[in-house]
């Protein structure tokens, strides 16, 4: 039987740290990986996790199962994180997954069983494991317009008109904020005007928030996914806990089935439960009882979202640095862009080649679309970077 499988294309970032790895260079600089790493390349253990931690391991006497749906405690805690009151709780459906990319996976076969016809609509680029989990799961995948090239800001004119393409039942798959890869996101109007025509055509929105608390702000962050999800019939929302509780490892993310038909709630639960059993029956509960503990505990979560604050204005500062030199070197404002981004990536939108030439002549890693981790950064590396990307004509 194994004679017949085939090899399956590397996973391109995977295969850029390993690359990163065997570079001898000492000056080498990461900004491939998709997590954050502080000004020494560390990517900590957050302080209030560690203490959650310490206090899980003195107080608990089981690690029996829990449910299909994990601890109904993380869900409550992660849906008034997210949503806020935007929705009522009786016409939220939830499952804890593992991590956010469990949650997109356990969408995805949500959508095929609700409707096999259903399309889904990407952005252009989106996080590739989308693309890839759409294309093994068997669903049709449409690509939007999204990132403008020549602003590399979001090209609206062009995603609402790609938009207009889909048909009623199709799914539209929004980055929630900080998009991953380009850092390009909707504002507040543009939200709403997606909203209405998501309305207007039958189209069921899902959104994927994998960076709360990593663009604007931990309230402001979800201002999309509130608006989208308090004025659509239905919704579908795919979170993570890997980086803005810094649990990479420990899996942990949530599926929520919103409708705005509180007589649905129960048929949706029931599902997200039973797709949980099909692929791995009970989630993990370790990351998802620490984020528990710390949204439910006031001194807990007032240190988490120092902390997480802390990291959002680190990045802030070396987009804004980033942005300053490169102005200073190349006397113009092209690249203003990086300053204006949000999240943890900005796409340079330069091309593969430039992207290798940085790589051999400087050491520099970054994924081959042109995508950097701004995290991979500290005050030192960004003037490096900077000539670097000036140098090889970007
Ligand atoms: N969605 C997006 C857009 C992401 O960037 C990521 C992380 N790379 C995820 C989902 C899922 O992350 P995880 O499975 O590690 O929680």
């Amino acid at each position: 039987m194994f004679e017949t499988l085939k090899p399956q294309p590397a996973d391109k970032i995977l295969a850029l740290m390993q690359m990163y790895r065997d570079d001898p260079r000492a000056d080498k600089i990461d900004l491939g990986v998709g997590v954050y790493k502080n000004a020494e390349g560390v990517t900590p253990v957050m302080r209030a996790i560690k203490a959650a931690e310490h206090k899980l391991w003195e107080e608990q006497t089981t690690k029996a199962y829990v449910g299909l749906a994990g601890d109904p405690a993380y869900s409550d805690a992660m849906i008034k994180l997210i949503l806020g009151d935007a929705v009522a709780r009786e016409n939220i459906a939830a499952a804890a997954t593992p991590g956010g990319t469990g949650a997109v996976r356990q969408a995805f076969e949500l959508i095929q069983m609700a409707n096999p016809k259903a399309r889904v609509f990407v952005s252009d680029p989106t996080w590739p494991n989308h693309v890839s989990i759409l294309k093994y799961v068997g669903i049709e995948t449409v690509v939007y317009r999204y990132f403008d090239r020549d602003t590399r800001g979001v090209n609206f004119d062009g995603m609402m008109e790609d938009l207009k393409g889909a048909e009623k039942g199709d799914v539209v798959l929004l980055h929630g904020c900080c998009h991953n890869p380009t850092g390009a996101n909707l504002n507040e109007v543009q939200w709403k005007e997606v909203i209405a025509l998501l309305n207007e055509r039958g189209l069921i929105p899902m959104i994927d928030i994998a960076y709360q608390g990593f663009g604007d702000g931990l309230e402001q962050d979800a201002l999309g996914v509130r608006l989208v999800a308090s004025s659509c019939p239905e919704t579908l929302i795919a979170a993570s806990c890997s980086k803005n509780f810094g649990i990479y490892r420990e899996r942990t993310g949530l599926l929520m089935a919103v409708s705005n038909d509180t007589s649905a709630q129960a048929l949706n639960q029931g599902t997200l439960a039973f797709l949980n059993r099909q692929n791995y029956s009970f989630p993990p509960d370790h990351g998802a009882r620490l984020v528990t503990m710390i949204l439910n505990d006031d001194a807990l979560r007032t240190d988490w979202a120092a902390e997480l604050e802390e990291v959002r204005l680190g990045m802030l500062g070396l987009r804004q640095q980033l942005a300053d030199e490169l102005q200073r070197l190349t006397g113009s404002d092209r690249f203003s862009f990086i300053a204006q981004h949000r999240g943890m990536f900005s796409l340079l939108g330069t091309t593969p080649d430039l992207v290798e030439k940085m790589r051999v002549d400087n050491g520099i890693y970054m994924v081959g679309d042109s995508r950097l981790n701004i995290a991979g950064l500290n005050a030192q590396t960004v003037p490096v970077l900077a000539k670097a990307i000036v140098d090889a004509g970007v």
